[in-house]
């Protein structure tokens, strides 16, 4: 049992983090759960903390945190809190590996400090790259570690990735999510509850909401863009209803190499956790008679402008894809408590990014900042009817 490789989730709780646990749970040889970290769901990572008994916890939310910790006192298990305990618990000596599954731009300091650290990252939270892309690939640079993308597309294209060279270009997949078709008096009409059902894949409420804007295809391809060190004109995006084909690289002779799955997340977190190797697992086989035709077409840029809009942040650069992150973070949170429609959340990115002067990246805090200004931005127009 010596060799487990020693792994800490934050955001255990949540969608990808409790997949994330059912996977490892399936190979109890090959992993030992070091640490879990959530916001504040303090039952449901007790739950864990006693099923999978790591040294560390991590919670985020004071008052939740000191529940928790007197819960588990005498226990032995150690307990951080607040933001500063995740930088702390990613950083602890034994950890190998760290996944980070935390929803939104909170990602970007705890996976910083992974990086410094030099713990391998399984990458599930996409923010991290949109907003701080340039910093946290200086630092794998710096620190030669390696960041393993767990969202399925760029798994996918990670994959492809393994043993070739010569690329041309990358094409990221998406469903199309539950508008797919709809004319702009349609998506008038949307509702949460509708935009939370999405038609191939079980997610957490803030990645869903951007699947049906098509806001998160926007953010993969600035994550596209860091992870595999491409120009923007190398990322293509194509809509693939039946949501099979996750990925494809795009080779200079011409050739193209594709990964395939169910549209189950649980296959790219075992890759993420298992890589290089690979396994047999509890799931199905992918049965390609049954799902019959596997079909692909544009996207559809205006009625889903918030595509449009990560593309232009993106080659902006600079301080731009952390605003543009930071307004729709606030826009869909507005969104999903029923204070904006559906179709406010491109008009209040884009009017956000038309006031915002990009700077250049030279630290975190112009980063953090630019993030603040956006939300302050974003929050005052929501209230003032944008
Ligand atoms: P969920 O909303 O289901 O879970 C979020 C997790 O993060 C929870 O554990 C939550 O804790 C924790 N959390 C929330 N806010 C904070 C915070 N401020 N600080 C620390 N922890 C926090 O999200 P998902 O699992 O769906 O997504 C996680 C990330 O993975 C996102 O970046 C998403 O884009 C990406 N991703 C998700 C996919 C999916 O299939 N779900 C697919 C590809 C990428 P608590 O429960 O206590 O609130
Ligand atoms: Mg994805």
């Amino acid at each position: 049992m010596k060799d487990r490789r020693k792994v800490v989730i934050l955001g255990s709780t949540g969608s990808i983090g409790r997949q994330a646990l059912e996977v490892i749970s399936w190979f109890p040889d090959l992993f030992q759960v070091i640490g879990l970290a959530a916001h504040r769901n303090i039952s449901l990572l007790e739950e864990q903390v006693r099923a999978f008994r790591p040294a560390y916890v991590g919670v985020v939310d004071p008052e939740a945190g000191s529940l928790l910790e007197a819960r588990l006192q005498g226990s032995g298990i150690t307990c951080f809190r607040g933001v500063e305990g995740l930088l702390e618990l990613v950083q602890v000596p034994t950890c190998d590996l760290v996944l980070v599954a935390v929803t939104g731009v909170a990602g970007l300091r705890p996976t910083l400090a992974a990086i410094e650290a030099g713990k391998t990252v399984a990458l599930a939270n996409k923010e991290t790259l949109v907003v701080g892309g340039d910093l946290v690939i200086e630092a794998t640079r710096r620190r030669s570690t390696q960041i393993i993308p767990v969202d399925s597309e760029h798994s996918a294209i990670f994959q492809c990735l393994q043993g070739s060279s010569g690329v041309a270009k990358v094409i990221l997949t998406g469903s199309g999510g539950p508008f797919r078709g709809y004319s702009r008096k349609q998506l008038e009409e949307v509702t949460p509850e509708m935009a939370l059902r999405h038609p191939t894949w079980k997610m957490g409420p803030k990645i869903t909401i951007d699947s049906a804007t098509l806001m998160n295809k926007g953010l993969e391809v600035i994550e596209a863009k860091w992870l595999f060190g491409l120009e923007y004109e190398q990322i293509e995006v194509l809509i693939h209803p039946q949501s099979i084909v996750h990925g494809l690289v795009v080779f200079q002779d011409g050739a193209v190499l594709a990964q395939l799955g169910q549209p189950d997340m649980r296959i790219p977190i075992q890759y993420a956790l298992l890589f290089p190797e690979r396994r047999k697992n509890r799931l199905q086989p992918l049965d390609l008679a049954a799902v019959g035709a596997l079909t692909f077409e544009k996207p559809d840029l205006d009625n889903f402008p918030c595509l449009r809009l990560a593309w232009e942040a993106g080659k902006t650069g600079g301080t731009m894809p952390a605003v543009l992150n930071a307004a729709n973070e606030v826009a869909v949170s507005a969104f999903l408590e029923k204070r904006i429609p559906f179709l406010a959340i491109p008009e209040v990115v884009a009017r956000v990014m038309e006031q915002h002067s990009p700077e250049p990246v030279s630290d975190l805090s112009t980063l953090l900042e630019a993030d603040q200004w956006a939300r302050r931005l974003a929050h005052y127009l929501i209230t003032t009817n944008y």
